[in-house]
């Protein structure tokens, strides 16, 4: 724990620790990040210590084969946990869980109970540590239970490792649970990605297998590290703006003479203040088992990203959880507040995520590395075309993954990846499958080396294909990376759907594969048939492949005539989840039943009307409130200087043509929220889908309008009379 209270000396405490963990190097023991970070973490590492031989043999075979523990093995590691929590300051346990609002929830019990003779005794039993019953009834849970039916369990997951969340006052000892309904539908975003990961190793696991290569390999999974974007606004400007503060965007505003034109601040020196914000909340996450890695601005100004080391994806989904609640906690310590909408800010860069997606074996074989002669690796072509099958048969999905209020600002906008999911593969890949296409791979592409004709300067090897920024769905070097994930949302649903969809191409691929061999092949034989099954697949799923300009008009041409589809809004997009092809992918793979995929599916067109249903009210009480009696008051001054001026015999017509013009767009602003309130009164009830559509047509088209009108009169009205922070102040941060 810090010991000041002043941010600026917490954050040089901080970075000085961060300071030391860089210098004594990677190879730091554990002991020795321990004692400087004071790890929070109750993970292997601590249950070998802290454990007897055989629960240790047991909690990792849970981990590792999911056996179940038995409840004295449970009482065991609960008063082990609990032991630690308490050394560390915790007086409260709870199980964190992810409901679908797409946040965390935690609901706290006390560690201590009181023992009758007025003191108290320190408890965590097996059953609490393994299972826990939060009042269900107000999560969103779409249809699949009644208010009635308000049970919901969580259930312990052992692959997480329990942490210490902690304040100036307080500690908490929280226990990384999934959530689940009376009759076992998931209720949250982890049971569904688990069961997703299940999938993904059952059908890895079978192509190790027909290659032989699975030879000590006991399970395959996803592996995953998600980059985040932030804005840091001042908090005092932050909170004197109720959209930021109720919609963390604004919902007005005009442009600043300058604002990103310059691209004077993408990888720029990083100011000290907010230096000394990410040094502090890294090493909070470091003590979270957070991996952090790197830091750098962004392309807006007040624009950051921070991103971890990858790691298997249930906990990277976890970590990132815990990522978003540390940038926001510890952003308020040093006067900021830590903005993680997409889009903040109508014409500045959004946020994004962007989620760096690979599979590897539990003995950390990546699998979609192309390794030197990636023409002779056969296995690593089943994998790459897998992955391009999953996405041609499920762009749609994939599309409808990332479908948010928040995210339709930046998708299509020429900031992010198009609204057209489509796959980047590079020369050296695009070259392999096109030799695939012919039937046999002779060659890979080498990117060579660069010389940049100054003796003193290294030779720099070459990748074999440049960056593209504006592929959704990109190879980048031994992992695919999807660009199109929004900044605040929570990344397991995407690796969910990611999981399901290659689980899928690979029990495809795979029983082709199988099929066309009889008996014991030979090994020409078997890769006559991976071949020609591969070649199959290319011919057939080869169109979602694109290396081009990604925000050219072309494409988007080009992408209609080959087929691919282009859902421009999440309205579009939703409707992808109730085809038969996803249900069918879901079902197969039991990671969603159809019940729970409907429930998923309601409720993101729910929260797509409420998101904007309250943007809207917003808009027009900030409309009413403070920028009419604003303009009023500016029109009011005009009008009286114009008297005065008259009334001194001085002719005053320039200043009535203002005054005029400001009467009349007063009077348009004014009319233009009737409009949008009215939009808002008449909103459907019902239908989701047809409650989106609406959402979209009628309540932001109006509110797009507004905008307009307000921004010109932002631009008109005295400054001095303007009711909000404009966005010269709120994007300058130092
Ligand atoms: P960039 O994409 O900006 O070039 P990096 O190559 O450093 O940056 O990687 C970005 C993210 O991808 C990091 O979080 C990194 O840990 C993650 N990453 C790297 N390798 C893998 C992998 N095999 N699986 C999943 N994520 C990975
Ligand atoms: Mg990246």
């Amino acid at each position: 724990m810090l010991s000041s209270t002043d941010p600026h000396a917490q954050a040089v405490a901080a970075s000085t620790k961060w300071q030391n963990q860089s210098a004594s190097g990677s190879n730091a023991s554990a002991d020795r990040v321990d004692e400087i970070y004071g790890i929070d973490v109750f993970d292997l590492r601590k249950m070998r210590e802290r454990l007897p031989k055989g629960t240790y043999r047991s909690v990792v075979a849970a981990m590792e084969q999911g056996a179940r523990l038995t409840p004295l093995d449970a009482d065991v590691i609960a008063t082990a946990m609990k032991d630690w929590a308490i050394e560390r300051g915790a007086t409260h346990y709870t199980h964190w869980f992810q409901p679908m609002t797409g946040l965390t929830a935690e609901k706290h019990d006390g560690l201590s109970i009181p023992d009758g003779e007025g003191g108290v005794v320190f408890q965590l039993s097996g059953a609490s540590l393994v299972q826990g019953e939060p009042d269900a009834s107000s999560f969103p849970s779409g249809g699949l239970r009644a208010t009635f039916e308000a049970r919901g369990y969580t259930a312990w997951d052992p692959t997480s490792p329990a942490f210490i969340s902690r304040g100036l006052n307080y500690a908490t000892l929280c226990i990384p649970t999934a959530f689940v309904s009376w009759n076992g539908d998931a209720l949250d975003k982890k049971t569904p990605l688990l069961r997703s990961i299940d999938a993904l190793n059952t059908q890895a696991m079978r192509v190790l297998k027909l290659f032989g290569t699975d030879a000590g390999v006991k399970s395959v999974g996803s592996t995953l590290g998600a980059e985040q974007e932030y804005f840091l606004i001042d908090r005092n400007l932050y909170f004197a703006r109720s959209d930021l503060s109720t919609c963390d965007r604004t919902l007005f505003g005009s442009m600043p003479p300058k604002h990103q034109q310059l691209d004077d601040h993408y990888f720029g020196a990083i100011p000290g203040r907010v230096l000394g914000f990410m040094a502090e909340a890294e090493a909070e996450m470091f003590r979270l088992g957070v991996p952090v890695m790197t830091r750098h601005n962004e392309v807006a100004p007040g624009q950051f990203e921070i991103a971890p080391l990858f790691e298997s994806t249930n906990l990277a989904c976890d970590h990132q959880m815990v990522t978003m609640e540390t940038l926001k906690r510890v952003a308020g310590r040093y006067g900021f507040a830590c903005v993680l909408h997409e889009k903040p800010f109508a014409g500045v860069n959004g946020s994004g995520k962007h989620n760096n997606w690979s599979l590897s074996t539990d003995t950390g074989v990546n699998l979609l590395d192309p390794q030197d002669e990636t023409h002779t690796n056969l296995q690593f072509m089943v994998f790459l075309c897998a992955v391009i099958r999953a996405v041609d048969i499920h762009a749609d999905m994939l599309r409808a993954t990332i479908a948010t209020a928040g995210n339709d600002h930046r998708l299509g906008a020429n900031e992010a990846p198009p609204a057209i999911i489509s796959v980047f593969l590079g020369d050296m890949l695009t070259d392999l499958i096109e030799q695939l296409e012919r039937g046999s791979t002779s060659r890979t592409l080498k990117g060579g080396q660069l010389d940049l004709g100054a003796q003193t300067l290294p030779m720099l090897s070459r990748d074999s294909g440049d960056r593209n920024r504006t592929s959704p769905f990109a190879f980048t070097g031994n992992k695919f990376e999807l660009r199109a994930v929004g900044s605040s949302a929570s990344v397991a649903w995407p690796n969910t759907v990611i999981n399901t969809i290659v689980s899928e191409s690979l029990d495809a691929i795979a029983s082709e594969i199988e099929s066309k061999l009889k008996g014991k092949p030979t090994e020409a034989q078997f890769e006559k048939a991976v071949r020609s099954v591969l070649q199959g697949v290319v011919k057939q799923h080869k169109r979602v492949v694109f290396n081009g300009d990604g925000y050219s008009q072309e494409w988007e041409d080009e992408a209609e005539r080959r087929g691919l589809p282009n859902l421009k809004s999440t309205p579009d997009a939703i409707p992808a989840f109730q085809t038969a092809k996803a249900r069918s992918a879901f079902r197969k793979y039991k990671v969603l039943s159809k019940a729970e995929l409907d429930s998923r599916t309601e409720i993101f067109a729910e929260t797509y009307i409420t998101r904007i249903g309250i943007e809207a009210e917003t808009m027009v009480q900030m409309a009413r409130q403070q920028i009419f009696p604003a303009a009023m008051e500016h029109q009011r001054r005009i009008a009286e200087a114009v008297a005065a001026t008259e009334g001194a015999g001085v002719d005053a017509s320039d200043a009535r043509e203002g005054l005029e013009e400001v009467t009349d767009l007063v009077a348009r602003f004014r009319a233009q929220i009737n409009v949008l309130d009215d939009a808002i009164a008449s909103a459907p009830q019902g239908d989701p889908y047809k409650g989106m559509r609406y959402s979209r047509d009628a309540i932001f088209a109006a509110m797009e309008d507004l905008r307009s009108l307000g921004d010109e009169l932002e631009q008109v009205v005295s400054s001095e009379l303007w009711p909000m922070p404009t966005y010269r102040e709120l994007l300058s941060i130092r």
